[in-house]
């Protein structure tokens, strides 16, 4: 299915991914605070529009609809009992989506099949891991494995977890994607600049972050969606990284800066340019970035701008 596989593509050239899907949604009417990944059942119309436009931008990967599906996460909506078909559904528009874009979308002339690659997206339940939060890391295990079964049922080539900001929840989401069997894992941190350097949330550092992923049997490593990061602070991270893992697949989806809440028209807006963002790309790709999209804020023209500045 994964032939060629997404590893031996990335260590030959970089790949890119979509960028943003959650402020991509609410572009598309999905009401603030509402369950986005519903929508896959409900309006798998708008969210294979999302996939296509990414698609025919130049991604070569793109991600389901499935950031906030694990059972934990999906109860904050009452829909915890649909985990399992919302992320398959997830799944399959994604999957029919690179199908219906094929041979008229840029990824086409790149050469041969699969157009694209679909990663099933897992990102945090939402709360803290036992003993600082209520929630035992067996059942956040458990709901991740869920999560991850359901998206490889509905053709996902492999998992991504991402936007984690604290290791004990990457760990295990990773071994429930593990478990459910999936071939490919992908993981994902959200760092923070400080003054001390990069920290999750939990204060963890990048080395951390990474020896953690690696010791849960991760496949690449990376970071995304992070706080006061520019590119040129993410070509840092992807340097750092790259050292930790010398021949290994290292991973940035960079926001479109920090979210500003923008008072008069009450909504929340990102500052990053398709060209402000797309200029630090080659930057990112020296540093060792293998895979490049784009995180919250972005948009087809940031992921236009990123393949036109891969000179694609
Ligand atoms: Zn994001």
């Amino acid at each position: 299915m994964t032939s060629p596989s997404l590893l031996d593509a990335a260590r030959s050239r970089p790949v890119l991914a979509d960028g943003a899907m959650g402020t991509q949604l609410q572009e598309a009417g999905l009401a603030a605070g509402a369950c986005g990944e519903l929508w896959n059942v409900e309006r798998p119309d708008r969210v294979a529009a999302i996939h296509r436009a990414y698609l025919e931008a130049g991604a070569e990967l793109i991600l389901t609809n499935t950031f906030g599906g694990s059972r934990l996460a999906l109860a904050r909506h009452g829909l915890a009992e649909r985990a399992a078909e919302l992320n398959r559904a997830g799944a399959e528009v994604a999957v029919g989506a690179v199908g219906a874009v094929g041979a008229v979308g840029a990824v086409e002339v790149r050469g041969p099949a699969p157009q694209a690659w679909v990663l099933g997206d897992i990102g945090p339940f939402g709360g803290l891991l036992a003993p600082l939060g209520e929630t035992e890391p067996d059942e956040a295990q458990a709901a991740f494995e869920e999560q991850a079964a359901a998206l490889l049922a509905g053709g996902a080539h492999g998992i991504l977890v991402e936007t984690m900001t604290a290791l004990d929840e990457l760990r295990c989401a990773v071994r429930g994607a593990r478990r459910a069997g999936a071939k490919l894992v992908v993981a994902s941190v959200a760092f923070d600049a400080t003054r001390v350097g990069f920290r999750t949330m939990m204060g963890e550092t990048p080395d951390q972050a990474v020896a953690a992923m690696l010791e849960e049997g991760a496949d690449v490593v990376g970071a995304n969606c992070g706080s006061r990061l520019d590119m040129a602070a993410y070509a840092d991270l992807a340097r750092r990284f790259r050292a930790l893992v010398p021949d290994g697949i290292v991973w940035i989806k960079a926001n479109a800066g920090t979210p500003r809440l923008e008072i008069a028209n009450a909504r929340v807006v990102y500052d990053g340019t398709p060209a402000n963002l797309a200029a630090g790309v080659p930057a990112l790709v020296d540093a060792g970035a293998s895979i490049v999209g784009g995180c919250c804020g972005t948009t087809p023209a940031h992921i236009r701008a990123f393949a036109r500045a891969l000179g694609r």
